[in-house]
């Protein structure tokens, strides 16, 4: 009895530990990132056409970040 009661609760564990890992890895790989204009201090988002501009080297990996540099979000792609 008491056996069968432990291997439940490690397995309940488990079960618990493997639900909660796809969404803190996917909270960390899933941020995404931004691309900042240096000259026009303007950010965008994946996908924007203007994400891989030449001007684009700030990388931002939240929007507020993005904001708290300065850059103003696209108006296009709203980041
Ligand atoms: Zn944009």
């Amino acid at each position: 009895m008491e056996k069968t009661l432990k291997a439940d609760v490690v397995a309940a564990w488990l079960v618990l530990l493997i639900l909660a890992m796809p969404t803190s890895i996917a909270a960390e790989s899933g941020a995404s990132v931004f691309h900042g204009n240096t000259t026009s201090k303007v950010f965008h988002r994946v996908g924007c056409r203007h994400y891989n501009c030449s001007k684009c080297t700030a990388l931002f990996h939240t929007r507020q970040s993005a904001l708290e540099a300065g850059y103003r979000p696209c108006k296009i792609c709203k980041p």
